[in-house]
């Protein structure tokens, strides 16, 4: 059996073949907490080692992220560095590929002010547009793994101490990345083609409406003409395979941005920039949200739909089967990247161009017109459970049954 360090070096191995899939003579930026200092040693070794011509780490503090929204004045948090947007359009440019590490301490931003946060995450995704655009496009290859940062962790496992907790944490991770299978490559090539074949399947049923049935849950959803079910790796511009991200266990398209009604309730917490949304529900009428309730953090959600208009709508609809291994391991993990991958889930905001039949290239305005939602935010929340029925509606007008209780309705 391998042992932790040589489970760190698979770790790396899979994010830098199957995560970016960096490419002989290729720039590499690597955004990660200090705790992962580590692992991102090991990561650019191995990057070099493939011929990388530039590792650029991006050392994020999240103690030091806090301080700065919680004190700076408003036209700090309002403006965000054009320095560094510069950067990072320079660097995309390029073809640099991005790979994020990220595990943060889900009840860091609690306290911090809800209108705040939506004004610091409006700043950034308005300076960031043109990287966004890279990135939603795959323009570049981009991959994003967790790290668990002790006070994660402990948010998991509150019973242990840090290092049982984090120790706990790594297992549960490298369980469900398939790391501590014999060769994690090959489990992902077979992971892959398993995605592949929903999608196909999918696409070739072609629905035109999706009828959600949950406790708390009856909503039906309108897939616009030459909607396209996406799910595994993806090709980049320059056609190179890659994985957005690791885990990954969804299938997705988009939701026509007008064709969206019922009342939708959310069943995991949604970790929205350290500010945690818990138990809410959300009404549709016409493909907009009308009303919204949350027993938590209800003022984030409220800033949250205010970003903009596209941030009442929805951008995504994507499939989990109830047995995937994340939602087997039985935990909540208070982290988009993990609960999305163990429930199936909706985003409010932007839809991603490749999920429309000729997408990436279209204009914008002509998205738009074919159903597809625009924003500068793209949430996923979690809204699947054993009790998720889901029906497909035909081009025909009759139904057949997509999820039952959870899980896949359909043999492929
Ligand atoms: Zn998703
Ligand atoms: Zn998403």
């Amino acid at each position: 059996m391998a042992n932790f360090q040589q489970k760190l070096e698979k770790y790396a191995d899979l994010a830098l073949k199957k995560g970016v899939n960096l490419q002989k003579g290729q720039g590499l930026i690597i955004s990660a907490p200090i705790e992962a200092q580590h692992l991102v040693h090991i990561i650019t070794a191995k990057a070099y080692g493939r011929g990388a011509k530039d590792v650029h780490v991006e050392w994020a503090d999240d103690l030091l992220s806090y301080m700065k929204l919680k004190h700076a004045p408003m036209d700090v948090i309002e403006n965000f560095p054009k320095w560094k947007a510069d950067g990072m359009e320079e660097m995309v440019k390029d073809g640099y590929s991005f790979l994020s590490i990220y595990g943060p301490d889900p009840d860091l931003m609690k306290d911090v002010d809800g209108s705040r946060m939506a004004a610091k995450n409006k700043a950034s995704a308005e300076a960031l547009k043109t990287y966004r655009d890279y990135v939603m496009n795959y323009k570049v290859t981009w991959n994003i793994i967790a790290y668990p940062q002790a006070s994660w962790a402990k948010k998991i496992y509150p019973g242990l101490s840090e290092e049982k907790a984090k120790e706990k944490l790594w297992d549960q991770i490298f369980m469900i990345t398939r790391v501590d299978q014999e060769d994690p490559i090959e489990a992902w090539n077979v992971h892959n083609e398993r995605l592949r074949q929903a999608r196909e399947y999918l696409n070739e049923k072609n629905y035109r409406k999706l009828h959600y049935k949950a406790p708390g849950t009856d909503l039906t959803i309108d897939l616009p003409e030459g909607h396209v079910w996406q799910g595994g790796s993806k090709k980049s511009e320059a056609g190179v395979e890659f994985n957005p991200n690791i885990p990954t266990e969804e299938v997705f398209t988009l939701p026509h941005k007008n064709g969206v009604n019922g009342t939708v309730t959310s069943t995991k917490p949604l970790n929205y920039g350290g500010s945690l949304i818990e138990n809410f529900q959300l009404t549709f009428e016409n493909g907009q949200i009308v009303h919204f309730t949350a027993e938590t953090g209800e003022d984030t959600l409220k800033h949250l739909l205010e970003t903009d208009d596209g941030a009442k709508r929805l951008g995504e609809v994507a499939l989990v089967p109830h047995e995937s291994p994340i939602s087997q391991s039985g935990h909540i993990f208070f982290n988009t990247l993990y609960d999305e991958n163990a429930s199936c889930h909706l985003a409010i905001g932007k839809a991603y161009p490749s999920t429309l039949k000729d997408g990436i290239g279209m204009s914008e305005d002509v998205r738009k017109e074919r159903g597809a939602n625009d924003s500068l935010i793209h949430v996923d929340f979690m809204m699947g459970s054993e009790d998720l029925d889901i029906q497909g509606e035909k081009d025909d007008g009759t139904t057949e049954p997509v999820f039952i209780d959870g899980s896949w309705a359909l043999e492929f």
